[in-house]
């Protein structure tokens, strides 16, 4: 009996985020902006990265899929995957209905976070920052091309403040339960 309980619990755990989000988005403030979607496609035409990718990925999807109940697919599959999105705010600009599709792809974004479900440029960008306060750090080759411009040497950084900053969100310990994922993979 405890043995089920257990498995029950981890299971529960395991999908909690996912419910969570399920509740945000049908009992909430954006669930009922969420509602006012019309599917007009607005969104989709102006976003550049549907352009880029021609219209692989869509805002109009996501929020379609927020609506219907498609959460497993939105944070787990990542179909359509929300990390494209460059966060420019032009589709909630140009949304007729005020859809507030930022805060719905920031709730994706950090419901998937918390699967470790991140692309590895998002989490070698982020770690970059941690370990040197810059997503790209300072290289002699960096300097020398900037002394060739007239430019001054690029203006070093509080690396402790930054960590101090970067440890009082979830960023830390997303990045060491990443990087112990990683060393596990690597001893398999
Ligand atoms: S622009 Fe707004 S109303 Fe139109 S599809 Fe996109 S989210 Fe829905
Ligand atoms: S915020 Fe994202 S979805 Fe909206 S237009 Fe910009 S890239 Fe596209």
């Amino acid at each position: 009996m405890l043995l089920v309980l257990e498995f029950e619990m981890e299971k529960m755990e395991k999908i909690k985020p996912i419910v969570l989000l399920h509740d945000e988005f049908t009992d909430s403030e954006l669930a009922t902006s969420l509602n006012l979607c019309y599917n007009c496609s607005t969104c989709s035409t102006i976003c550049p990265v549907a352009l880029q990718t021609e219209g692989n990925f869509n805002p109009r999807s996501i929020i379609l899929l927020s609506n219907f109940g498609y959460e497993e697919r939105l944070v787990i599959d990542l179909k359509p995957n929300v990390w494209d999105c460059s966060m420019c705010e032009l589709c909630q600009e140009a949304c007729p209905e005020g859809v507030n599709l930022h805060e719905v792809f920031i709730k994706i974004k950090n419901a998937s976070a918390s699967y470790l479900n991140i692309p590895k440029s998002y989490t070698s960008e982020t770690n970059q920052v941690y370990l040197f306060g810059k997503a790209v750090p300072s290289q002699p080759v960096i300097e020398k091309r900037r002394e060739q411009l007239g430019l001054p040497k690029s203006p070093s950084t509080d690396v402790e403040e930054i960590k101090k900053l970067m440890g009082m969100t979830p960023v830390e310990k997303i990045l060491e339960d990443i990087e112990n994922l990683e060393k596990l993979a690597e001893e398999k």
